[in-house]
């Protein structure tokens, strides 16, 4: 096995692998990074990892040293067949040629990974289907001690935001349902071949266990969406014109749950979410 980041650039010009932009491919260049990443992961040597869109190798090759079994999926057939040739010589390494959003996640958990092993996801993700990824992988998030991946720096900063704040919103609220996020490194776009058009920031969840929203999940979700439908109205504003019929005075029925009436959906936090979402979602059954 020969990768080195420092030179994905000539691997990919000797294998004659053009960057494909529509998939996201923008190869990890820089050691550091690709260090840093793995710190970030906090993985050791009895761990799993699930790595997604691993390209030329880089952040593959670099775990590949540190834990038990890297699987890692990846949609292009011309890096599938690269992959294979650069990890041949290591058994612990098992490149699955795929669309992430596709493939049946647990199935291929299960086939990969004893029960009893811990498995991380380690990603530098396509950032075009992001949030997709992000959502499938915390769907199971019970399967995965910390999900390490790289962003956009916009969306790490949604994902960190505080209630009240302008990146606070939807994807902040829905994915705390889910997982605690820390931010880890910022990564500039000239550590990539070639360089996004974006500054990148890694971040690590760590999805709850047990979750503290386990009672609460269709309201939780349901109160979100209403509460970013329109961000410039009130939540009550924004309540009653998602229930019309209901004959409901939502200021005051935000009052007799502990709020202002006036208070705006932006305001509330997770356990906010989750108290008021679960007495919503009561109403409406
Ligand atoms: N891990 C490599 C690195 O850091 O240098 C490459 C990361 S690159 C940002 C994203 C990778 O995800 C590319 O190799 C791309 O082909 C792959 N990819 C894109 N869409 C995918 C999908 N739906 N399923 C699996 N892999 C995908």
């Amino acid at each position: 096995m020969n990768v080195d980041p420092r030179r994905t650039k000539a691997l990919a010009r000797a294998l004659d692998l053009r960057p494909v932009k529509s998939r996201g491919q923008h190869f990890l260049t820089a050691p550091p990074i690709v260090d840093g990443i793995v710190t970030c992961a906090g993985v050791g040597p009895e761990d799993g990892v699930l790595e997604i869109g691993p390209g030329l190798g880089a952040l593959t090759a670099a775990l590949a040293e540190r834990v038990r079994r890297v699987v890692a999926v990846e949609i292009d057939r011309r890096l599938v067949a690269a992959l294979n040739e650069l990890f041949a010589d290591r058994p612990s390494v098992h490149i699955v040629e795929g669309d992430v959003l596709a493939v049946d996640l647990p199935e291929l958990l299960n086939r990969h990974f004893a029960p009893e092993t811990p498995v991380h996801v380690v990603a530098n993700l396509p950032y075009y289907i992001t949030t997709p990824i992000l959502f499938r992988l915390l769907e199971h998030g019970d399967r995965f001690r910390a999900i390490t991946i790289m962003v956009q720096k916009e969306v790490a900063d949604r994902l960190v935001a505080t209630p009240g704040t302008k990146a606070y919103g939807a994807l902040t609220a829905s994915v705390a349902r889910f997982a605690r996020v820390e931010k880890c490194l910022d990564v500039p776009a000239g550590a990539f071949f070639p360089p996004p058009a974006v500054a990148s920031r890694v971040v690590r969840l760590v999805p709850h266990r047990p979750s503290p929203y386990a009672g609460c999940r269709e309201g939780y979700g349901h109160l979100v969406a209403v509460a970013f439908k329109s961000r410039r109205k009130t939540l009550a504003n924004n309540l009653r014109q998602a229930h019309p019929a209901l004959p409901i005075d939502w200021g005051a029925w935000l009052e007799a749950h502990g709020y202002d009436a006036k208070i705006r959906g932006e305001m509330l936090a997770p356990d906010d979410f989750c108290r008021l979402g679960a007495a919503l979602w009561t109403l409406l059954q």
